[in-house]
């Protein structure tokens, strides 16, 4: 295990416009174990993550980009089940 510095707070960046901030300012999608796609915020949903901002317009840009960045193929209705889940979240 790599010790974290006390103190430092880890930057994000969203995949949608490549903004920087805290961990606490994004949507974080993430892809399981499982290969599965979820969004959570909990550190315990362990797997390949990318954030974005909670603003509509860089959820459909990211949703472009997701793919790559969770390096996952998406079926179509996957990526719209997903675009679903966090719009009713952007409420
Ligand atoms: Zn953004």
């Amino acid at each position: 295990m790599v010790k974290k510095r006390p103190g430092h707070v880890p930057e994000r960046t969203c995949i949608g416009c490549g903004k920087k901030g805290k961990k606490s300012e994004f949507f974080r999608i993430v892809k399981t174990t499982d290969d599965e796609v979820v969004v959570a915020e909990s550190i315990k949903v362990q797997g390949r993550s990318a954030y974005v901002c909670r603003d509509k317009n860089c959820v459909k840009l990211a949703l472009k980009r997701i793919s790559r960045a969770l390096r996952k193929d998406f079926e179509k209705d996957e990526l719209s089940k997903l675009a679903l889940t966090i719009e009713e979240q952007l409420r």
